[in-house]
């Protein structure tokens, strides 16, 4: 059965491609389905992940395999999420004997990660059409995973890692390092997947800090201050906060209290700048009622 998630498209995508399940599934392009097929790579991504044994780990996005059956030979329980039918059916065909696998047919944007052991790492070749949202969601769990190790497109490798002032931090940048510590591990050459992807790769970890700056219930004001922060990148901050509806005065009077200059720009600002300042503006008033 297809996951409700696909959709009519997504049945006609798996109708067009059906194979045996001992074949190995030709891939489907919209589904991010860029295959690993350097063992090299698979090594690397393993001596950056520092699994133990008894440590849980989670898989996005298992494909064929290459990265699964590595996994399981260092972990003892894996769970591997993959969307795909087929490639679903080929794994299980595949690691019928391999006790220490759960395979789950399901669209990891949507399935339930609460039953995963706290702790547990995440090791994934990341579908790069949905690379950034499947972060935002992974890092909502921060308890429940203390280290992520993700392959995804290098751009987007370095918006996590950019400083205040370089061309790359955004959005993307602030809330990642406001939870994590991040750090690029390397770069993965396009030649070392089948089909080539048109961007090029890199490896992070992202590490979660222990400590939060922000209670629970600050850290939506926080979020929403950075996206609309960054919603206007040619302003001001406080021009841009001003188009999202925030209070000119009161953004004002916060970045006095800040020792901030009435004209600097968000891209300017450290994380902790964006934490001191949600902690003084107030929402706008139609999110705020
Ligand atoms: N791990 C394999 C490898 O390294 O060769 C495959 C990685 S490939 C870049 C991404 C995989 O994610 C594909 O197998 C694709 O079918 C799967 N995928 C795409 N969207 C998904 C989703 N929403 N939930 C779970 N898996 C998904």
């Amino acid at each position: 059965m297809l996951p409700d998630t696909l959709g009519g498209a997504g049945q006609t995508a798996f109708a067009r491609h059906t194979v045996t399940s001992s074949e190995s599934p030709s891939a489907i392009k919209r589904l991010g389905q860029n295959f690993l097929i350097d063992p090299n790579i698979v090594r690397k991504i393993l001596a950056v992940a520092e699994l133990r044994r008894h440590d849980a780990v989670l898989e996005i996005g298992p494909g064929r395999g290459i990265l699964t059956e590595a996994l399981c030979h260092v972990s003892d329980r894996v769970t591997a999420i993959e969307l795909d039918p087929r490639l679903h059916a080929h794994l299980l065909e595949r690691h019928a004997d391999t006790p220490n696998l759960t395979l789950v047919l399901g669209d990891a944007m949507t399935h339930s990660l609460e039953g995963l052991p706290i702790g547990t790492i995440v090791v994934a070749n990341l579908p790069y059409y949905i690379s950034t949202p499947l972060l935002f969601r992974l890092l909502e769990q921060r308890d429940r995973f203390p280290r992520l190790v993700l392959m995804l497109q290098d751009e987007v490798a370095d918006r996590l890692i950019a400083k205040p002032g370089s061309r790359d931090y955004g959005v993307l940048s602030v809330l990642a390092q406001y939870v994590t510590e991040v750090t690029k591990a390397f770069k993965v050459s396009a030649h070392c997947f089948r089909p080539r992807p048109e961007v090029g790769s890199a490896v992070v970890v992202l590490r979660m800090k222990q400590a939060r700056e922000l209670s629970p219930e600050e850290e939506p004001m926080f979020t929403r201050l950075v996206k609309a922060a960054f919603a206007h990148r040619r302003k001001t901050l406080v021009n841009s906060l001003k188009d999202e509806g925030y209070d000119v005065q009161v953004v004002l009077e916060a970045l006095r209290t800040c020792a901030l200059e009435p004209v600097v720009r968000a891209e300017t600002l450290p994380v902790g700048q964006f934490v001191e300042l949600s902690r003084r503006v107030t929402l706008p008033r139609q999110h705020a009622e």
